[in-house]
């Protein structure tokens, strides 16, 4: 899995564009970051960090775009993060996780159909 950490609090950072991409990341929202932003002269930070400095960075100023899992805009995650993450200790972290994760498209669309609900 492709993890970085935020330059300003540290917190890592999961860089999968996939949901399923790193399933630690997904257990541990309080460790990872999904969404993060990189600007071209000063770094890599998390979400939290460019949203406190306004939608830029930290360091610099420049405006920052979030980016993170494409299947799940960052404003429905931001609204329904701990939603979501209830919903993904209850159904996948089981034994049979691997077997689950395996079947990505799958999961996405069981993802956007729960939200759509
Ligand atoms: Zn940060
Ligand atoms: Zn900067």
């Amino acid at each position: 899995m492709a993890v970085s950490m935020c330059f300003k609090c540290g917190k890592m950072i999961s860089i999968s564009e996939i949901p399923t991409g790193n399933p630690a990341a997904w257990q541990n929202p309080s460790v990872f970051a999904l969404y993060y932003g990189s600007c071209k002269s000063c770094g890599m930070y998390c979400s939290d960090c460019i949203e406190s400095a306004g939608g830029r960075c930290p360091n610099c100023g420049k405006p920052i775009e979030i980016k993170g899992p494409s299947a799940i805009p960052y404003e429905e995650y931001k609204k329904r993060r701990d939603e979501l993450h209830g919903w993904w200790q209850k159904n996948v972290k089981q034994p049979g996780l691997k077997k689950k994760v395996e079947k990505k498209e799958g999961f996405i669309s069981r993802i956007l159909r729960h939200f759509n609900r």
